[in-house]
């Protein structure tokens, strides 16, 4: 018969028995789950011209998940056919999730530059990417908004097509050029006012846009869904430079509704850039904040 005296040492029997259980778990517990960090290859630019597959082999074993390409030209991935490029990613176990590539833009051009768009967007929907990303626009002293208003218009068009003919999101990269201000309009907020958020995303490089003296995660917060894609950059290679505060980052990222981010190391501390892409790679691993 259970008294309420047995039920109470049974009870804590069964608590002892789940305590020591969830011990044994802990003490073999396999190790957590592998973050899925993805690297910007133009951190490795130098050895993606001289060896493709064995670059990619390196970045796979550093731990690295996904990758985005900075290396296409009339149809070809780093040389490669989009397909034999998408073989050797994803036999060394990792994706390519996105693309850098792009086109400057003038009226007189535009057939040929929408038809450039076209024949990259049959290439890179057969390498199987979730994004293309435009990195660059000119500007310079003599911008004017009419100029940026054109450039949001062309990255809408850009960004219809991609999704129209690839089922493709398009998006943008900044540098800090964007944070300067015509009139009393800093250009990037203008852009992220003017542009489509069905047909153009931001892909924010964190680094780039401190540098133009903002705060990434207050950006994160204000334009709720556009940030879909992060550059994780800092000087060198990350959390080294001691300028660039990660965590918030990442929380209001997260919070936001964060798809993919790239490491991307620009400059190295040893003239070694392998070194500094699996430092950096280190250093997100070990970070509590980054899931
Ligand atoms: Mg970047």
């Amino acid at each position: 018969m259970v008294n309420r005296r047995n039920f109470l040492k049974s009870s804590a029997a069964v608590v002892v028995g789940g305590l020591v259980a969830n011990q044994l778990i802990t003490s073999c517990a396999a190790p957590a789950p592998k973050k899925k960090v993805g690297l910007q290859l133009y951190s490795l630019r130098d050895a993606m011209k001289e060896d493709v597959q064995g670059t990619l082999k390196k970045v796979a074993d550093m731990g690295y998940s996904t990758v985005e390409t900075a290396g296409y030209n009339d149809g070809l991935i780093y040389g490669l056919a989009p397909l034999e490029f998408k073989k050797i990613v994803e036999g060394l176990g990792m994706k390519v999730t996105s693309a850098h590539l792009g086109q400057t833009y003038s009226k007189e051009k535009e057939v040929e530059v929408m038809e450039w768009w076209k024949k990259a967007c049959g290439a890179h929907a057969t390498l199987g990417v979730k994004y293309m990303v435009q990195p660059f626009m000119p500007v310079n002293d003599q911008t004017t908004i009419e100029d940026i208003k054109m450039y949001c218009d062309y990255f809408n068009s850009v960004g219809f097509e991609t999704a129209a003919s690839g089922g493709i999101a398009f998006g943008y990269h900044n540098h800090s050029f964007e944070f300067r201000k015509i009139g009393d309009k800093l250009i990037y907020d203008y852009m992220l006012e003017n542009t489509s958020p069905n047909h153009v995303f931001f892909e924010m490089d964190v680094y780039w846009l401190q540098e133009g003296g903002q705060s990434p995660a207050e950006y994160i917060k204000k334009y709720d869904g556009r940030f879909p894609v992060l550059h994780i950059k800092d000087e060198k290679e990350i959390g080294v430079s001691g300028k660039m505060d990660f965590k918030p980052i990442f929380d209001a990222a997260y919070s936001k509704g964060l798809k993919e981010y790239y490491v991307e190391v620009e400059q190295y501390t040893n003239n070694d850039p392998f070194a500094s892409v699996k430092q950096s790679y280190d250093f997100l691993a070990k970070a509590e904040y980054v899931k």
